[in-house]
């Protein structure tokens, strides 16, 4: 077991936290915090005019960053006593040190640079002080320096890195106050068995990454990373959502047997991945894969999916410098060509929110997920939208695929988009290159767009309802905020009269319904949004074969009745107590409840906290 001066709370309690459960599977092995976290800044020299600004802004981070530490003592606290809270004091005290304050300060006034660089500039330096310094205690006192610097960068923005350390050769289990996609992205998997989270929610995009990665995952644990210690031993329950922290024998033996279970019933689940999702009346219900990297590409056939109803393309962009229209030609190829005759739904670039990258500043930004992003970022970067549409058009020889534009909430908003694409085509055209048709779709997944659906429709040839941010936005519940997870309801009746319009509307005028958010894949929402009318449901490789199952044990006429009773349903409540009275004895039947990470059913399946 590795250990390290960061392993200073004695007590191997054991101890137990529920959160998010982000994605499904059992993992053990040794914590690995992100303290090993390298950040690269780049040195930016501001403006006069943005002086004021920059010194506010480095205030607001202090507080935030003070506000976090005062939390997570209070915790430390109540869990393991003042004693191993002293440390958190030492984090505070630092963070009110005039030297510090007036060090970064001087140099965001004097010397101009941006808050992030000058705080990055002058811990930095000061670490390398106390590194230096010949007293043990000093140079003690650089470990809390260092875990200062990352929550500090932490509160600026998520651009770090992860680094584990290459010594490292078995599995570990990553623990962090908060994960971005590109950092999950960039880790070695082999390396890594499953990681825990402070923050996040299921729909979050590190979440929705790793399912895509088959990687057990617990988000939402809200102070897992002030508990633990680099080497501690740990239990993570992706499928339950909880953890355990230096688990006893008895928890070990308990979680070595769910995993072989678990393992039992992937190979079961695989051996229908052939069978047609069809329902026992007869209705035909396809049955898409959302994949995140090109590498999934091979995944989306061999677990029984028919073609692809999102590829996340801005996953490709999470990279050192953005991808060039050759690299990009060739991953679209990759995808469309392999999975050809069967269509290929690919969704511009679709970033911000919690997708950031570090060639657009998308970062800073009070709401980043209502802010500069997605559609807007395109229509205001022509360069990079048109390389991007060229690139799709290009790699699109086989005819197989389907462009859908992410985030659109108004008119203007397709008709430029649908302008680019024909510019684009006619480009291409003008150079000898034949464009096989293609299909265009948008994303339903901001309010505007589903009360503005009737026309929309009028003008693509297929929907595609964006369930994580139609309940984000129609709610106004953040979907990554661990604290109000509770309100992140699909089944709340204004959600489900959203996706009733946006069916009814499509069907109008003769065009397919998709849903590509995480709604699709929960075992009770995909019978509800069969009920309601939508033609293709598109989720996660791996929850396909488990919704064969469930389409191939209802009856379609029964859904639509389901689904018409629902809609005249006034509260969340009565919505899932009347779902789970028709449906959960079915799905436990069934045996996908262990699957089940939707609350509702902690009563009925065994809930993992009445496990322990
Ligand atoms: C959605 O919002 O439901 C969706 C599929 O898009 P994303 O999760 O990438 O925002
Ligand atoms: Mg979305």
């Amino acid at each position: 077991m590795k250990t390290s001066t960061k392993n200073r709370i004695k007590a191997k309690e054991r101890i137990v936290l529920v959160g998010v459960p982000a994605s499904p599977g059992y993992a053990m092995g040794l914590c690995h915090t992100v303290s090993t976290r390298e950040v690269s800044i780049t040195e930016e020299n501001i403006p006069e005019e943005r002086v004021a600004t920059e010194e506010q802004y480095f205030l607001k981070i202090l507080n935030t960053t003070t506000k976090e530490i005062n939390q997570i003592k209070q915790v430390t606290v109540e869990k393991l006593g003042t004693e191993e809270a002293r440390i958190f004091e030492a984090h505070l005290m630092i963070l009110k040190d005039p030297t510090l304050v007036n060090g970064v300060l001087s140099l965001i006034q004097k010397e101009k640079k941006s808050a992030q660089w000058a705080v990055h500039f002058y811990v930095s330096s000061l670490i390398k002080q106390f590194e230096s310094h010949t007293s043990a205690l000093m140079k003690e006192r650089s470990i809390d320096l260092k875990d200062l610097y990352h929550r500090l960068m932490d509160a600026f923005d998520d651009t770090g890195t992860v680094i584990i350390d290459e010594s490292i050769k078995e599995g570990v289990i990553l623990v962090a106050h908060e994960l971005n996609p590109s950092t999950l992205i960039s880790l070695n998997k082999d390396q890594v068995l499953a990681f825990a989270t402070d923050s996040g929610g299921r729909t979050s995009h590190v979440s929705i990454l790793a399912r895509s990665m088959e990687l057990p995952a617990v988000s939402g644990l809200k102070n897992v990373s002030a508990l633990v210690r680099l080497g501690d031993n740990l239990i993570v329950d992706g499928t339950g959502g909880m953890i355990i922290i230096n688990p006893n024998e008895a928890d070990i033996k308990k979680y070595q047997e769910k995993l072989e279970v678990f393992k039992r019933q992937q190979r079961e689940l695989f051996t229908m991945r052939q069978l047609e999702p069809i329902t026992r009346d007869g209705k035909y219900v396809t049955l898409h894969a959302n994949i995140e990297l090109v590498s999934e590409t091979d995944k989306v056939l061999d677990y029984g999916a028919t073609g692809v109803g999102l590829y996340r393309s801005e996953f490709l962009f999470f990279r050192k410098g953005l991808p060039s229209f050759e690299e990009q030609v060739e991953a679209y190829s990759y995808i469309l060509d392999n999975l050809a005759p069967h269509a290929v739904t690919i969704r511009t670039l679709d970033v911000g929110g919690d997708k950031l990258i570090s060639e657009i500043s998308l970062s800073n930004e009070a709401n980043p997920f209502m802010g500069w992003r997605s559609i807007r970022v395109c229509l205001d970067h022509l360069e990079l939208f048109r390389t991007q549409l060229k690139a799709l058009l290009v790699a699109n020889k086989k005819g197989n695929l389907r462009l859908l534009l992410p985030m659109i909430s108004s008119m203007e908003e397709l008709l430029s988009s649908k302008e680019q694409v024909k510019n684009v085509i006619h480009e291409l055209e003008q150079e000898g290159f034949d464009c096989p048709k293609v299909e265009l779709g948008v994303m339903i997944e901001v309010p505007a767009a589903v009360i503005l659906a009737d026309k929309l429709a009028k003008e693509v040839d297929f929907f595609s309802i964006g369930s994580n941010d139609l309940i984000q936005f129609t709610l106004a519940v953040d979907r990554t905020n661990e604290k109000i997870s509770s309100m992140f309801q699909p089944h709340h009746p204004a959600v489900l009269n959203m996706i009733h319009k946006t069916v009814t509307a499509a069907h109008r005028e003769g065009i397919p319904v998709s849903v590509c958010g995480e709604m699709a894949s929960d075992p009770l929402s995909s019978l509800l949004l069969v009920g309601l009318g939508v033609d293709e449901l598109s989720m996660t490789p791996w929850s396909i074969m488990e919704c064969k199952k469930i389409i191939r044990s209802i009856n379609f006429e029964e859904v639509r009745e389901i689904a018409r009773n629902v809609l005249k349903m006034n509260d969340t409540d009565t919505i899932n107590a009347y779902l789970k009275k028709k449906y959960a004895q079915t799905i436990i039947d069934l045996g996908i409840f262990s699957y089940i990470s939707n609350s509702d059913f902690c009563e009925i399946s065994d809930s993992p906290l009445q496990q322990l």
